[in-house]
């Protein structure tokens, strides 16, 4: 793989400054609104103007863009506010009319990425080019999918990379449209520590309520942007009407978000940061040898079952435990989300434990 050092370097050519902000409609609907969102976002911290133009949508029906059309409205817009371009392209035909229209950013939807044959297509189509590219995560928490669109755009020789985190689906209730399942970032991050790092709250939340705490979150693991869907009037949108924000809630958001310092030379702090890291590290030595305990009499629990020919799986059980976890983790600072993540897991190894021992 590349050495990917000087990666961050295209941010400069977007002003530099933390957090980059792109921000726009989810939908290019009239050029009258494309204009009025652009002439808005001049009072806001953006310096790049979002739009789809083609509309992936998972159930046909919806709106699903309003074609080639809206790539010229998004370039009046540029030419009167000066505000750089950015939309999703699909395939090399989007990209095409993409680049004639000289749109400066192009993103690669979460629906595109987890297909190598869609995603190897758009990359060699842009074989070399300067435009920046960003690509968001799959739909599905898949960190090597992530990885290989990646390495793709790489190896097509094009260096203006970086990402876009806008959270995984999962079966089932949650607070959020699409889980942040912040580790699979943090990963991905660890391995191309210089790829600009990009949050889109609007389609992790579904919610524009939720976005402002997400946006901290993100600045407080070091993101480099903000992707965030923005319109003139939210709740007339043609799509996503209930994740989108009006440009001046937009600004209100930006200048109530703390950035922080990514290091201290404070000696107190590193003193206070050593100690508690201790403590961190001892707790974390604590709980994994409280699960390799646990896991050994799961194992007890699994022979003493094939002695009497009994079931592995005990549904009220397994209830029992996990309505007693809940209880006692909730009121605690320990959300129920977290807390049934947490015992899915550790349930699920204890019946591969326990299935291990009835086979034997
Ligand atoms: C979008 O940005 O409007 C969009 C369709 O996003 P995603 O690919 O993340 O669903
Ligand atoms: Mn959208």
């Amino acid at each position: 793989m590349k050495n990917t050092t000087a990666l961050k370097n295209w941010l400069t050519k977007f002003g530099n400054e933390t957090p980059f902000l792109i921000a726009g409609p989810c939908s290019a609907e009239t050029e009258e609104q494309v204009l009025k969102t652009a002439h808005q976002l001049k009072n806001t911290k953006a310096k790049v103007l979002r739009a789809g133009i083609w509309k992936p949508r998972t159930r046909p029906g919806n709106f699903e863009g309003v074609g080639a059309l809206g790539l010229s409205w998004l370039q009046k817009a540029k030419q009167e506010t000066g505000l750089l371009t950015a939309t999703e392209v699909a395939n090399p035909v989007h990209v095409d009319l993409a680049l004639k229209h000289d749109v400066d950013i192009l993103w690669i939807g979460a629906r595109t990425t987890v297909s190598p044959f869609v995603v190897q297509e758009i990359a060699e189509s842009l074989k070399g080019t300067d435009k920046t590219i960003l690509i968001k995560n799959p739909v599905n928490p898949d960190l090597a999918l992530w990885l290989g669109a990646v390495e793709r755009f790489y190896k097509q020789d094009i260096e203006n990379l970086g990402v876009i985190h806008r959270g995984f689906s999962s079966y089932g209730a949650s607070k959020y449209r699409n889980i942040p399942e912040w580790q699979i970032p943090i990963d991905l991050q660890q391995q191309f520590p210089d790829l600009p790092l990009i949050l889109d709250p609007s389609h992790i939340s579904g919610d524009r309520k939720l976005i402002f705490e997400l946006c901290q979150t993100a600045l407080d693991l070091n993101y480099d942007g903000f992707m965030i869907e923005t319109h003139p009037e939210p709740k007339k949108a043609w799509s996503d009407a209930a994740q989108q924000i009006t440009p001046a809630r937009l600004q209100e958001i930006t200048e109530a978000l703390t950035v922080r310092k990514k290091v201290s030379e404070s000696k107190d702090f590193l003193e206070d940061l050593a100690t508690l890291r201790l403590k961190i590290d001892r707790l974390d030595t604590t709980l994994i040898q409280a699960l390799i305990k646990r896991m050994q009499v799961a194992d007890e629990i699994g022979v003493l079952k094939r002695k009497q020919n009994v079931s592995l799986l005990q549904a009220e059980r397994w209830a029992e435990i996990l309505d007693k976890m809940i209880k006692a983790g909730n009121g605690n600072g320990l959300s129920e989300e977290f807390i049934l993540r947490i015992f899915k897991a550790i349930h699920q190894e204890s019946l591969e434990h326990q299935h291990k021992k009835i086979q034997e």
